[in-house]
């Protein structure tokens, strides 16, 4: 079933099973065009229960990204061994939190213990670096001056993540969107002292990882759509789950992610609908 839209044209194939459907996509991006397949769930899913696919998705891109650059000469330094990045303040969306918890939950339970004595000690140090009181004050990221003070003070506090382990990322297939997201192409090392030493990121034209946030920040302003990941133990306490807000067939789901895609803003989607068909469900 073909859709069209401003911004948007998705196409069904026939389902490759009864249980799935393949979604091909165009959309946008500046002056070029991200083509995309994906295979989702022909049935009820949610925007949580997808996140495999927007990850694969944004793997996709992201490779495309840097095999452009490579052809251009500058070449993405980071690797498997350097968790530099690693002590950064990671800010979490809502919907990766509900499947890291979701995740979690199904560890042995001595595991879970280990991550959680993990996270609590990192947040013992956050704490005694006098973070903890700056980064629950909700103006912070108002302001870019505070929000870069911020993020350098808590790079310099050299708290590792507690998911890294042995300077490798312990959860690498399921790790956050902004994690796959933060590339550089200059010396790795020069990522642990970046007030002093040149960083040169990779600039993506699309972050998956803002679309989930501004979709996030539209359910709950007050959290903005992210919570940085050293809270996802307490943020687990409150069993919410903010994917069942996208609710709905495989495609539709997607299709609620994808319509945001307009150089990484949320567009006002109007549909503009082939006579023949029916899109999902609009705003
Ligand atoms: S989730 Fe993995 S990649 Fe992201 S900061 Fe933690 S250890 Fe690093």
């Amino acid at each position: 079933m073909p859709f069209r839209y401003n911004h948007v044209s998705m196409t069904e194939p026939p389902s490759t099973t009864a249980d799935t459907v393949t979604v091909e996509f165009t959309v946008g991006i500046g002056d070029g065009r991200f083509k995309a397949t994906a295979i989702v769930p022909a049935g009820q899913t949610n925007l949580t229960q997808i996140l495999p696919v927007l990850q694969s998705l944004d793997n996709s891109f992201i490779e495309g990204v840097t095999s452009q650059l490579a052809d251009a000469g500058r070449f993405v330094s980071c690797k498997a061994g350097c968790g530099a990045c690693c002590r950064q303040m990671v800010p979490l969306t809502i919907f990766e939190a509900e499947a890291l918890a979701t995740w979690i939950r199904t560890l042995p339970e001595a595991r879970q213990q280990e991550l959680a004595e993990r996270f609590h000690q990192a947040l013992l140090k956050i704490s005694t670096a006098g973070l903890i009181d700056r980064m629950v004050d909700e103006t912070w990221f108002l302001d870019n001056d505070t929000a870069s003070k911020l993020s350098l003070d808590y790079l310099y506090a050299r708290v590792p993540c507690p998911f890294l382990e042995n300077e490798s990322c312990s959860i690498h297939p399921i790790r956050p969107l902004v994690c796959r997201e933060y590339l550089v192409t200059s010396a790795p090392e020069h990522c642990y002292d970046p007030a002093t030493l040149q960083v040169d990121p990779v600039e993506l034209p699309l972050r998956f990882s803002r679309i989930l946030n501004s979709i996030g920040a539209e359910l709950e302003h007050e959290s903005r759509g992210w919570i940085p990941l050293l809270f996802l133990f307490a943020w687990m306490k409150a069993d919410v789950h903010p994917g069942e807000a996208v609710a709905g067939a495989g495609p539709q789901v997607l299709y609620e992610f994808v319509k945001r895609i307009d150089q990484g803003k949320p567009v006002a989607l109007r549909a503009q609908q082939s006579p023949e068909n029916e899109p999902p469900a609009q705003d």
